[in-house]
């Protein structure tokens, strides 16, 4: 064990060495010195395990001691040397990083090395909490707490050197899919090989660290424009294309990034985080694998978002939503044969707003989940009041969307609120989407397997549009196929929306399935619609969505009483005419 003994008082160290010797500890060895700059020289040449120190030397006294040996070597254990009568300032001073103090002439040989001993330990274990509160323990890379730390000091750095600093926010695109398909496990390895791929993209003094979960970020020093930020951030997503190997199999991961820049976007390390993470997450909303600069537009956008998410959680506690129902008619008989109900928000500030404009954030923000289930009451609760009115009623259909579908008891509290409200349930159909579908498709035919135990009919919804996999509509328990409307508004000027809407139809034919084409607006979209073998059309050639109490004239012709609508479109089809149909909305809810 190598002692430095930093002590002026010669008697003093000859007394220390003296009890040392006598402890006959072979391992000892010391070097004496008796200023703070030939300690300092020593400590900085290395070599020594701990420093035993005077606080009263020549050239310096008291803190001033420790921090010039701290500063010469911060890793280096430190015992303080005190006299009898300031043994009290001894201890206080245990807390700015000395590890322990011997009071001079009290100690036996034994004892002091006892303390030596202890003061090293002390000093490893400090630097190991140092380290965890510092590193990502499963990557090994830095933590959140360091990265920010070392941001402050970049952005003080560059603003002395009046050059720029990156910050760059890095999210892995679907990294939840590789825990749930391979395990936990896997994706533990993933995030090291990752940040082992990041790290290699690094230059000696950027650092990356890893921020939590999927996470992680890399700060660029020196830069002198934003510009250069970028082919460091293309750099990051191309080294990402190799796919990685796990258990011998490829695995391909994305990233979507963030970039804020210091002083373009702020001067502050929290506000350049947070932008960043803004940016990124505009990153994954502009389709994921991609990386995007920080805008003061989308801080706007932000801001306004988070606005609308308090005021859906406002309309939803001051039952500001409203359903409207739009027609949908049989091809063959022109009768009425069920309807869509859709959402529409009477907002106070914002007039009559459409659901394109805030279903994404209600999904987003989870208010999907009670308005989802208070669309569903609201429809029951209208569909009695048809019933006791003595309305012979059609089903309603309702849309549902992925964050509702995914909850557990999805099943169980549809069946509760059809039985609350006494509804039949063959009386709801609910439309999903095949996006929604494939996200974990084990878990999807569990949950539709229960939801047509309890009657319900399933439709998917925009079908067509998605990556559409044939295998699982086999598999699912099926009912309804909706085309699209964009393949339908081509219909007899696109050859491939025509093919497709052909294929569509068969397919749903060979499974025995029901189409419904949705937003069908002209005549020559019906006959061809007709032509092809397609059981039911929902669009403004029928009518638009109107208010339940609207809805009410319909029910009552459709006993076979259409003909004394009076209908406000001409048909050149003379059968079409005859159907009286009933475009009734047109005014007011397009
Ligand atoms: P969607 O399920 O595809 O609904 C059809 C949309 O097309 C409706 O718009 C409807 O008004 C419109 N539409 C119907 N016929 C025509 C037509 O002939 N021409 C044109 N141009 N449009 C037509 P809306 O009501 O604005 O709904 C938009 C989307 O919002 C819906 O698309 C659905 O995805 C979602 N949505 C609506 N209501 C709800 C709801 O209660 N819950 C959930 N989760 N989503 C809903
Ligand atoms: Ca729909
Ligand atoms: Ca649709």
């Amino acid at each position: 064990m190598k002692l430095l003994l930093v002590e002026d008082n010669l008697t003093d160290a000859e007394f220390l060495q003296a009890s040392l010797r006598r402890s006959k500890a072979e391992d000892v060895d010391l070097t004496h010195v008796t200023t703070i700059k030939e300690g300092t020289r020593a400590v900085r040449k290395g070599g020594f395990d701990v420093i035993l120190l005077d606080l009263n030397l020549p050239d310096g006294s008291g803190i001033e001691c420790v921090e010039a040996m701290q500063e010469a070597d911060p890793d280096m254990p430190i015992v303080v040397l005190s006299g009898q009568d300031d043994e009290d300032f001894a201890i206080s001073i245990l807390s700015i990083g000395v590890q322990d103090y011997l009071v001079k002439w009290e100690g036996k040989g034994r004892l002091i090395l006892r303390s030596i001993r202890f003061a090293i330990e002390r000093k490893r274990s400090e630097k190991r909490l140092n380290y965890l509160a510092q590193y990502d323990s499963l990557t090994g890379v830095p933590n959140r707490q360091y990265l920010t730390e070392q941001l402050d000091q970049s952005i003080a750095r560059a603003q002395r050197a009046g050059n720029k600093v990156a910050l760059f926010y890095l999210d892995l695109d679907k990294f939840k899919a590789v825990n749930d398909t391979l395990g936990h496990d896997a994706g533990d390895l993933l995030l090291k090989e990752v940040a082992q791929r990041l790290y290699l993209h690094t230059r000696a003094g950027d650092v990356l660290a890893r921020l939590g979960g999927d996470e992680f970020a890399v700060v660029i020093e020196g830069l002198n424009q934003a510009h250069d930020a970028e082919s460091f951030a293309r750099n990051i997503v191309n080294s990402l294309v190799e796919p990685f190997m796990m258990n011998g199999r490829e695995v391909q991961v994305t990233a979507s990034i963030g970039i804020s820049i210091f002083p373009d976007d702020s001067n502050e390390a929290a506000v350049l985080l947070k932008n960043a993470d803004i940016a990124m997450y505009q990153a994954k909303e502009g389709g994921r694998n991609e990386f995007k600069f920080f805008t003061e537009h989308m801080h706007a956008e932000l801001v306004e978002r988070h606005q609308l998410e308090q005021d859906i959680q406002t309309a939803l506690r001051l039952k500001q939503f409203a359903l409207v129902y739009q027609p949908k008619v049989s091809i063959e008989t022109l009768q009425l044969t069920g309807m869509e109900a859709l959402i529409r928000w009477n907002c106070p500030t914002r007039g009559l707003v459409r659901p394109a404009h805030f279903i994404h954030a209600a999904e987003e923000s989870g208010y999907i989940v009670p308005l989802g289930y208070w669309i569903l009451s609201d429809i029951c609760r209208t569909l009695k009041t048809w019933q006791e009115d003595g309305l012979k009623v059609t089903p309603v259909s309702v849309n549902v969307s992925a964050r509702q579908f995914q909850q557990a008891d999805f099943p169980d509290r549809v069946a509760n609120i059809l039985e609350q409200h006494e509804i039949d349930s063959s009386l709801i159909e609910l439309e999903l989407t095949e996006g929604l579908l494939m996200e974990d498709t084990d878990a999807a035919q569990i949950c539709l397997e229960k939801l047509k135990k309890i009657g319900l009919s399933i439709a998917i919804d925009d079908f067509g549009t998605g990556n559409s996999c044939l295998a699982y509509l086999r598999k699912f328990p099926i009912d309804i196929l909706k085309i699209d409307k964009s393949f339908v508004d081509e219909v007899g000027e696109s050859a491939d929306s025509d093919q497709i809407c052909k294929a569509i139809i068969s397919l749903a034919k060979s499974l025995g399935l029901e189409t419904v084409a949705e937003g069908v607006e002209t005549e020559r979209q019906l006959e061809f619609l007709k032509e092809n073998g397609c059981d039911i059309a929902q669009g403004y050639l029928f009518g638009h969505p109107i208010w339940g109490k609207e809805i009410i004239e319909l029910l009552d012709h459709s006993k076979g009483n259409f003909a004394s609508l009076k209908p406000t479109i001409s048909f050149k089809n003379s059968e079409t005419q005859n159907a009286r149909i009933l475009n009734l909305g047109a005014k007011y809810l397009t």
